[in-house]
């Protein structure tokens, strides 16, 4: 029945986790809102749009946490058992916005975002229209898409089109809703691939072309959306793999467009490549001291907080450290960002700002590479207050500018260093623990390279050791025969799935 204004309940969690890393994610992480705090996560849901006056949109719990290690069992507990006991709430409901990112790993559980729709749907019954919005690095199980009405999920890498996707999934629900037509076909394809994100950036090819292909797939009559997942590949669950899902109310134009979309991912396997040119981190460094490019960035990726590394690793700050070059403050200017040391933090502050310490930081989480390093320099800069990194503090040691923090933090905004007195833009070199830059450090970077240094997101990941992920898949395995690429047309809620996820 078409609802002239829809009840449509927002719930969902967040995280990208990687199970290489000895980290651990709590609750707190996941920094939940309740209610209709909720909507004010959305711009396009403030009060006055369109959009928000066309449904009544009631927030249950949302929660979103930095990339991180594995969900502890009694973070998941916590947070899954409020969030379904709130959409239950709610009362009477049309639709449900299930706004996740699809990577998420909880210790002891596999498919931990089916798990927590598995109970959503206990509470709010099969016939409640769901439409579920992810990262393009999520993972889509059959279940998952079972589950669900619509899915979708973004179609840039980095992910500028965010707000987009979540806006196109909250209005295809209204949609759906308003106009009573019937609950989408959707065609799911598996891809035996797994890749590295910093392998399939939309910046450049093969991903520009394979995900340019999306727009020209949505715009066919019958289809309403399509999406191709690139997958998790610092997780080892069977789940973990490339996919592609066309929904709409035509079942051959979702399922022409599915095999077209998997089809091209499939075919320019060998031709992803990383973003920049990759090296040791000695190598990067040697170019970056031989470029007269400024500033030159160097990415120490296998750390990388935003993809799960546990942000502590001291195996990059050793080896810059260690370098002659840098050891005259009259030599060139390094920025480093950055190594969290709540403790060193803790004596910096004391301190204050000119003052000249020895403190302690890093490898309490992961200590697997280097341990935690000892640093005497001078106090450059205190600051207090930031959403993730709680203070963060400078010390200048010869030409090397360290950010600690007390908590771990990423670095993609130029404010991110001009907050702390820093200059990216007149610095010599600027070592950000990131995988591809960000935009606003992409456009600054006059030369960028990208290290291939240790952690729990190393990007080489055929010597991380995955045991649980589906065999064979590229490029862990080589010499694949061409899979079955047929669209897998997945039933309804209302009706059983009892085929194997394959
Ligand atoms: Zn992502």
């Amino acid at each position: 029945m078409p609802q002239d204004r829809p009840v449509i309940a927002v719930a969902g969690l967040g995280i990208e986790s990687s199970t290489f890393s000895p980290a651990r994610t709590e609750a707190a992480a996941f920094h939940p809102q309740r209610g209709d705090e909720v909507l004010t996560r959305y711009p396009f849901l403030s009060s006055g749009t369109a959009l928000r006056a066309a449904a009544d949109w009631r927030g249950a719990l949302v929660g979103k946490a930095l990339p991180g290690g594995t969900v502890t069992a009694a973070a998941y507990a916590e947070l899954s058992a409020e969030l379904v006991e709130r959409v239950g709430r709610l009362g009477r409901i049309d639709g449900l916005w299930y706004d996740i990112h699809g990577a998420m790993t909880v210790e002891g559980l596999d498919d931990a975002e089916v798990d927590l729709l598995t109970r959503i749907r206990a509470v709010i019954g099969p016939d409640v229209l769901v439409s579920t919005s992810m990262d393009l690095h999520g993972n889509v199980s059959r279940e998952l898409v079972h589950l669900s009405d619509l899915i979708t999920c973004y179609r840039m890498a980095p992910h500028e089109d965010a707000m987009e996707t979540k806006e196109r999934a909250a209005r295809n629900l209204l949609s759906l809703l308003t106009s009573g037509a019937p609950r989408p076909v959707k065609a799911w394809i598996p891809v035996p691939v797994l890749l590295a994100g910093e392998q399939t950036s939309t910046r450049i090819e093969p991903a520009k072309s394979v995900y340019g292909a999306v727009a020209d797939v949505e715009a066919a009559e019958g289809v309403t959306d399509a999406a191709i997942w690139v997958g998790y590949a610092w997780a080892d669950e069977p789940r973990n793999r490339a996919a592609v899902v066309v929904t709409g109310p035509d079942r051959t134009a979702v399922s022409t467009g599915a095999e077209r979309l998997a089809r091209g991912f499939w075919e320019a396997r060998h031709d992803f490549a990383f973003v920049a040119p990759t090296g040791t981190l000695g190598d990067c460094l040697d170019e970056a001291l031989a470029s007269d490019a400024r500033p030159y960035f160097i990415s120490d990726t296998g750390d990388n907080p935003t993809a799960g590394g546990a942000g502590d690793v001291t195996w990059g700050l050793q080896q810059v450290l260690s370098r002659p070059e840098f050891k005259d403050p009259s030599g060139p200017t390094v920025l480093y960002a950055s190594l969290p040391g709540p403790s060193a933090v803790a004596a910096v502050e004391k301190a204050g700002v000119g003052a000249t310490v020895t403190v302690t930081a890093g490898a309490e989480t992961d200590d697997r590479h280097a341990g935690p390093l000892t640093l005497t320099g001078v106090v450059h800069a205190i600051r207090h207050g930031d959403r993730d990194a709680g203070t963060e503090v400078v010390l200048r040691i010869g030409g090397v500018h360290v950010i600690l923090t007390r908590l771990r933090k990423p670095y993609h905004h130029e404010h991110d260093f001009t907050d702390l007195d820093l200059d990216p833009r007149t610095a010599d070199l600027v070592i950000v623990k990131i995988g591809y830059l960000e935009p606003e450090l992409f456009a600054m970077a006059a030369g960028w390279k990208m290290a291939l240094t240790p952690g729990g997101v190393d990007q080489d990941l055929t010597r991380l050791g995955h045991h649980r992920i589906r065999r064979p898949v590229f490029p862990f395995d080589t010499d694949l025969a061409d899979p079955d690429l047929t669209a897998r047309i997945v039933p309804s809620p209302t009706e059983t799935l009892n085929r194997p996820d394959r």
